[in-house]
């Protein structure tokens, strides 16, 4: 049997579902069960009987599931997978800005650690996160975290003051101003979408902003169009997938790297072989200690209950 078939009956064996975000490798994509941005994997990992999971993304995704989960395995192929968006805000640091803001409340990126989440009041994703902050009272001050970036995005789209934390993902800053502008000259008749999590400047170019699942059904909305697509280069794949007659085109990042797009090394360390190792001895897996996993818990339910 080849690789593929090997994790194929390993899954059916364990009775396991592969997870797997729209940044993970083409290979990861093709055998997942489910491929999907956080909000839609979050809703996924809520609803799986399976009894292993195997989280094909990063490590706040896993961990995630896991808060949801505490009595499945929760895999993560490579535990390197980290992010430098949740890394940019660690819990110390935060429960001091937090505590400097007594009466606001606190709204979170998904991307970021179980500690940031048991701090929260509320967590979103992109795909929802004008919802969430609408869903607050006018009235009601909010902190805004990790994603400086997204809550500029939100602040414009709402119209409300956020008090942001200082945090961005290293993979949407990278796109060149210069080189998207002059590429987009290149091919005039093409939309610009963007991922919010890039910076203002990117953002005011697009055509279209939203999460990775809100940028493939736009594209399917319109399939005759041609587009340049800001963010991490692995949402090509199955956004091609749905629209296989469309030319889509990488944004350019600042520095060329061999594709000369954007791609997220966190996401890509996971390999097929790391996957099937990890499927076959259940490790590296994912713990959340009970007591943070509760004070975590509320805030993806809350989440959870607005976005169905
Ligand atoms: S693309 Fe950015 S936010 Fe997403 S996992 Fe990679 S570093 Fe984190």
């Amino acid at each position: 049997m080849n690789l593929t078939e090997q994790i194929e009956a390993l899954k059916r064996e364990k009775n396991a579902i592969i997870l797997a975000h729209y940044y993970q490798t083409e290979a990861i994509q093709d055998i997942a069960d489910y491929v999907g941005d956080s909000l839609g994997l979050s809703q996924k990992a809520a609803q799986t009987d399976a009894d292993v999971i195997v989280f094909a993304g990063v490590h706040f995704m896993a961990e995630t599931a896991k808060i949801l989960n505490p009595h499945k395995k929760v895999l993560l192929p490579d535990l390197n997978a980290g992010c430098s968006l949740a890394d940019s805000c660690p819990p110390d640091l935060f429960k001091n800005f937090v505590a400097a803001h007594p009466d606001h409340k606190v709204v979170t990126y998904i991307n970021c650690s179980a500690e940031i989440k048991a701090l929260s009041d509320i967590v979103c994703t992109s795909s929802n996160a004008l919802d969430i902050i609408n869903s607050i009272p006018k009235s009601q001050p909010i902190i805004f975290a990790p994603d400086k970036n997204l809550g500029r995005y939100i602040m414009k789209q709402t119209g409300r003051e956020l008090v942001l934390w200082d945090g961005s993902c290293v993979v949407h800053e990278a796109f060149s101003f210069e080189k998207l502008v002059a590429l987009y000259q290149k091919h005039p008749t093409a939309k610009i979408i963007a991922h919010p999590e890039s910076e203002t400047h990117i953002l005011n170019l697009a055509h279209y902003i939203g999460s990775t699942a809100g940028m493939i059904n736009y594209v399917k909305q319109y399939p005759d169009e041609m587009y340049i697509v800001a963010t991490e280069a692995g949402i090509l794949h199955k956004m091609q997938e749905q629209v296989p007659n469309t030319t889509l085109i990488p944004a350019p990042a600042v520095e060329d790297n061999t594709c000369a797009c954007s791609e997220c090394g966190y996401m890509k360390v996971n390999t097929l072989q790391k996957l099937y190792d990890c499927l076959l001895h259940e490790t590296p897996h994912i713990t959340v200690a009970p007591s943070l996993r509760k004070k975590a818990l509320l805030p993806i339910e809350r989440m959870l209950t607005l976005s169905t």
